[in-house]
């Protein structure tokens, strides 16, 4: 059911839900949706929403690195800047509403003030993010350090999984300067930010369990990753060798999962929010049924929005994997780590949304994200940040994406009325 929409409000919506259709037709790939980061697809999709904020007379631009900013004017355009904003890229045969749909409700918010004519006091500004998704180029958040400055010369010279052309290429491709990436005056400014408020599909079942349309986050969880854990054993023939001379890779990685999932339940069982995934785990291509494993490569991912305990889960982690190793004969390599720091969301803006939710007759439920965002680039630069989930069946990152759009509509109205509020903010009440 949709609440007290305004007229202009309602005409951006019905804009906002035919793009959607835009944005699938450019990234069908047969079964699901594809815009590889940086690839002709996603430059397409980023072009269909400039095109349409510029026929709304909306001011556009493009950062270094061809992320797409997209302003509507405040009274006061010395004010820090209300943002809002979120990605069009999608990992290999997506959803068509992961990333699009905070896209589209930000720029639904930025139509309707400019078709109603109102002008709040601070400029607004919709960010369209490049690169989310590490799928394409194995780093988080390109699009979003970019814009602040954060990537390094070796980021820059990252090659993109499928077809080995560095970021830096990719970057002047899709128009941007990569020579310019550390720049300062070319980045932007924290100070010149308010706020950041990310409205996202919610990637993991809870809103459809609870039957709640909207929901706001109040915190994103950290992580930390190996990537590429190796653990080699002896290969042997398997009717040959007695179980004394064994080195099996394939049993230490079985007492490796089995003993990362004990870590978790205990966890769990003590209340301690934590997510603990082996979504790797495999033999070389040329392992032999009649031959003992001889090496097994697998992918540990831990998530937690507290960072004493991701410090002490990898601790515990190390410790099993050098345990294990000793009474299974066999040497474990966790390889490289890599992770996240926790983001923590700004409280102001947390009850400013219950407050917006409330008027829009959603119940302000508050949860926490599991997956990461590039709110939480936001966030680690002292920006004070937010995010709205709205309800979608089916998970993310597969063609079976399904947010209802009565459920956008309803999170856009929270936005809207979020993003007002915000812009509306008078400096003095700043201090
Ligand atoms: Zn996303």
């Amino acid at each position: 059911m949709r609440h007290a929409a305004s007229p202009s409000l309602d005409r951006a919506l019905s804009v906002a839900h035919r793009l959607f259709d835009d944005l699938h037709a450019i990234g069908f790939d047969g079964r699901g949706m594809t815009r590889p980061s940086y690839g002709r697809r996603e430059t397409a999709a980023h072009d269909l929403i400039e095109a349409t904020a510029r026929a709304h007379g909306l001011e556009v631009r493009r950062d270094w690195a061809a992320n797409l900013l997209v302003t509507y004017p405040g009274r006061d355009r010395y004010l820090p800047a209300v943002m809002t904003g979120s990605h069009l890229d999608t990992v290999p045969c997506g959803g068509n509403f992961d990333g699009a749909a905070g896209v589209l409700a930000g720029l639904a918010v930025l139509l309707a003030w400019q078709m109603e004519g109102c002008r709040p006091l601070r400029d607004t500004t919709l960010i369209v993010i490049r690169a989310e998704e590490s799928a394409w180029f194995p780093l988080s958040y390109v699009g979003s350090r970019a814009a602040f400055g954060l990537l390094g010369p070796q980021d820059m010279q990252t090659p993109r999984i499928d077809n080995g052309k560095s970021l830096a290429e990719h970057i002047r491709d899709a128009g941007g300067d990569p020579d310019v990436f550390a720049e300062p005056s070319r980045h932007l400014d924290p100070g010149s930010i308010d706020s950041f408020v990310e409205l996202h599909i919610e990637q993991g079942p809870i809103l459809i369990d609870r039957e709640i349309p909207v929901a706001i986050v109040g915190g994103i969880c950290g992580s930390f990753r190996f990537r590429r854990a190796r653990i080699i054993g002896r290969g042997a023939h398997s009717g040959a060798t007695p179980r004394g001379f064994r080195a099996d890779a394939a049993v230490a990685a079985s007492r490796l999962v089995i003993a990362l999932d004990e870590l978790w339940a205990r966890y769990d069982a003590d209340g301690q929010e934590m997510t603990v995934t082996v979504g790797v785990l495999r033999t070389p291509d040329d392992a032999h049924f009649s031959a003992v494993a001889a090496q097994v490569d697998l992918a540990i991912d831990v998530r937690a929005h507290d960072p004493a305990l991701l410090d002490a889960a990898e601790r515990e982690i190390r410790a099993l994997a050098a345990s294990i190793a000793e009474t299974s004969g066999v040497t474990i390599d966790l390889g490289e780590r890599t992770g996240s720091i926790p983001a923590i969301m700004d409280p102001t803006l947390l009850s400013m949304a219950e407050l917006a939710a409330s008027e829009s007759s959603v119940d302000p439920w508050v949860m926490r994200s599991g997956a990461g965002h590039d709110a939480a680039v936001f966030a680690g630069r002292s920006v004070p940040t937010l995010m709205l989930f709205v309800r979608n069946q089916n998970g993310s990152h597969n063609p079976d994406e399904a947010m209802e759009l009565t459920d956008f509509d309803e999170g856009v109205l929270v936005l809207e009325r979020l993003l007002r509020r915000r812009a509306d903010r008078s400096a003095v009440t700043e201090a």
